[in-house]
């Protein structure tokens, strides 16, 4: 009896598992439009790894001879990303994102303590702490 009982426990775990594949749910192996592309995925991981180390240059964790040698290789590399996704045909993509981060830049608060680049809109500096002059309106000189 306690042999069926087994058997029973066998057969139902195994359908378990097996339930996807009974019911034809097989994943594609074909590349979906929203996955990143290799070259997309490595320019975000060099950038991230930019703010990174402008991070690291903030707060005292590295040097400004490592800091800017650090930042020469990553720059170098996030533009070779650039170019790579540039030709897998993201043009537009890459072009938004370029006009979202001049604007990212003109309207951005840069701290006067430790020159850390904020987003627009910030009142405080996302690196030290210290309070950003408010700018009052985009445009103002
Ligand atoms: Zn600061």
């Amino acid at each position: 009896m306690a042999m069926f009982g087994a058997l029973i426990l066998v057969i139902a775990v195994v359908g378990f598992i097996l339930q996807p594949v009974l019911q034809g749910h097989w994943a594609s192996l074909r590349q979906q439009d929203h996955e990143m592309t290799e070259a997309e995925a490595r320019r975000r991981v060099t950038l991230l790894a930019l703010r990174d180390a402008e991070y690291d240059f903030a707060t005292g964790k590295l040097d400004e001879k490592d800091y800017n040698e650090l930042k020469r290789q990553l720059s170098a590399e996030a533009l070779a990303a650039l170019v790579a996704a540039d030709a897998e045909g993201d043009v537009d993509a890459l072009e938004a994102e370029i006009a979202e981060a001049r604007e990212g830049l003109r309207q951005g608060a840069i701290c006067e303590a430790c020159h850390h680049r904020n987003p627009a809109g910030s009142r405080f500096c996302g690196a030290c702490g210290q309070p950003l002059e408010v700018q009052e309106a985009a445009g103002t000189p």
